[in-house]
Formats: structure tokens, C-alpha cells, sequence
């Protein structure tokens, strides 16, 4: 079994634009190495939005290096990217959008939601790519609700949703680059489940909604994630009320990790290319 390192919160929150209130629970500035493969973690809402005719979000802004994944699941967010990719997502659906080379995108509300208001509970997820694929042509995969097979657990404790990974021989449709499982779990209170993580992988789950503890006793809920050592596999958790879980369990990519802003390389070389590059067009535009 692996054991908790730490418990990671940051009650401080920002605004994403005018759409998207968030708390940024980590990311590549502080601690790269602790979370690789993941380079960042937008914790968005939950807060309810009054309706509007304007349109509320980030518009256009380029990224490279990596993907952004964004998970729904209040509201509804629409996307449109240079590589053509677009679309709109609501709750359960997700975005995986692999910028690598370069990519310039728009993240909205949708106009529906827009207009109708109400809750907005969202989370975006930054993927780092290796180095070998930093520069490989952009992508967009829209995943919905109806495309990710759900898993019950055994004895009624709750379900997961596979979003990425493979779990009891069901395997989530987004195509990744290394080997990572992204669930969406649903937890009841009161239950105990095991969840599988691999030996020498990073384990960061984070609790959406909920509260859970773990078999060192410590406790986890709203907007905070349990980090595991790397050492040890698989992982225990119980329920303490009813839970949302983001399962977040991934290789890591060992290889020097140098970001600024939207950008996400291994050299600040390679970070002042990017500028240029996109200064230049040469990550498309919308
Ligand atoms: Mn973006």
C-alpha cells in the first residue's frame, strides 16, 4: 500500500478570465517533480452564475508543450481551438486538448448556460507531454458522458467513470501519451474501497466534493488532494460522507520541466521560441 506524503489545499482563490473562479491547488511553478506527470490543477467553483447575454470566459490564448483537460461537472463550457477542434461539454462530459507544438483556443461558458445561469463546477488539468512529443501536430478529443464507460465497485461503495486508464478491463477513450488514469469517482459514505496505483507511480487524488480518510488517518475534503509517496502500490480510502473523487494516478516524466505562463517546455530556449512562434502565427490562429 502506499502512504500519504502530504495534504494539498490552497484556499486562495483567482479569476480565469471573467468565466471561471478558481483556486490553482498546484502547479509546475512550485513543485513539478511531486505531481509529473500533471503540471497544474484548476479547482473551478462551485459558484452560481445570474444569467447573462455577455459572454463570460478567457478568449483567445495560445499553449505549447502540453494538454488541457477540462472535466464538467455543473454548467456547461464551449471550446474552440486552431486545429479546428471545438465543441461544447457539460456535466460528465470533458475536453482533452493537446496544444504539443502549439494551439490557440477560446474557453467560454456556452451561450445556453449563458443565458439560463445557475451552478458551475468545473476542473482543468494540465498534462505534461515528454519531450519527444512537445512538438507534435495539436489535437482536440471531446469525450462525453456517453462515450466513458462506468465501473461499479464491489459491494455498493460507488462507481467510476473512466475517463482516461484502465480499470477492471474497461478502458476510458482519452488517448494519452504516457501511462495515466483519470477518474471520476463517485464514493458513499460509510464505504471502504481499494484502488489500484502502480509502484513508482505519482498517486494525487483530489476530493471535488466530499470527505474521505485514509489508513494513515488523515483526511481529505472539498478542493484538497491526498499526495502519495511514489513507493508501495494501490491505495485505501474510506468514505466518510458522500464523495466525488478525481482519480489522478500517472507515470512520471522524469525530464527538466521549465514553463512560463502558457508554455510548458524543458529549456528556456525553448520557452523563448514559443514566443516568438506565436508572435509569428505559427500556432494558428482562430
Ligand atoms: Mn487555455
Amino acid at each position: 500500500m502506499k502512504s500519504v506524503s502530504f495534504i494539498q489545499r490552497n484556499t486562495q482563490g483567482h479569476w480565469v478570465g471573467d468565466g471561471f473562479p478558481v483556486r490553482t491547488l498546484f502547479s509546475y511553478n512550485d513543485d513539478p517533480a511531486a505531481f509529473s506527470p500533471f503540471l497544474m490543477l484548476d479547482y473551478g467553483g462551485p459558484m452560481n452564475f445570474e444569467p447573462t447575454t455577455q459572454r463570460r470566459g478567457v478568449g483567445a490564448h495560445p499553449h505549447r508543450g502540453f494538454e488541457t483537460v477540462t472535466i464538467v461537472y455543473d454548467g456547461e463550457v464551449s471550446h474552440r481551438d486552431s486545429s479546428g477542434g471545438g465543441g461544447t461539454i457539460g456535466p460528465g462530459d470533458v475536453q482533452w486538448m493537446t496544444a504539443a507544438s502549439g494551439i490557440v483556443h477560446e474557453e467560454f461558458h456556452s451561450e445556453v448556460f449563458g443565458r439560463v445561469g445557475g451552478l458551475f463546477r468545473m476542473v482543468q488539468l494540465w498534462v505534461n507531454l515528454p519531450a519527444r512529443e512537445k512538438m507534435a501536430p495539436p489535437g482536440y478529443q471531446g469525450i462525453t458522458a456517453a462515450q466513458t464507460p462506468t465501473v461499479a465497485l464491489p459491494g455498493g461503495a460507488g462507481s467510476v467513470r473512466l475517463i482516461a486508464g484502465e480499470f477492471q478491463g474497461e478502458r476510458g477513450s482519452a488517448r494519452t501519451f504516457t501511462p495515466m488514469q483519470v477518474w471520476d469517482v463517485q464514493l458513499k459514505a460509510g464505504h471502504t474501497v481499494i484502488l489500484p496505483a502502480p509502484e513508482g507511480h505519482t498517486t494525487v487524488p483530489l476530493v471535488y466534493q466530499g470527505r474521505v480518510k485514509t489508513t494513515d488517518g488523515q483526511e481529505a475534503s472539498d478542493a484538497e488532494m491526498i499526495v502519495y509517496k511514489r513507493a508501495g502500490e494501490g491505495v485505501t480510502l474510506t468514505a466518510l460522507a458522500d464523495t466525488t473523487l478525481l482519480w489522478l494516478c500517472g507515470e512520471p516524466i522524469d525530464e527538466p520541466v521549465v514553463g512560463y505562463g502558457p508554455f510548458v517546455m524543458n529549456t528556456p530556449q525553448e520557452i523563448q521560441q514559443a514566443f516568438v512562434d506565436f508572435q509569428n502565427g505559427r500556432m494558428g490562429r482562430l
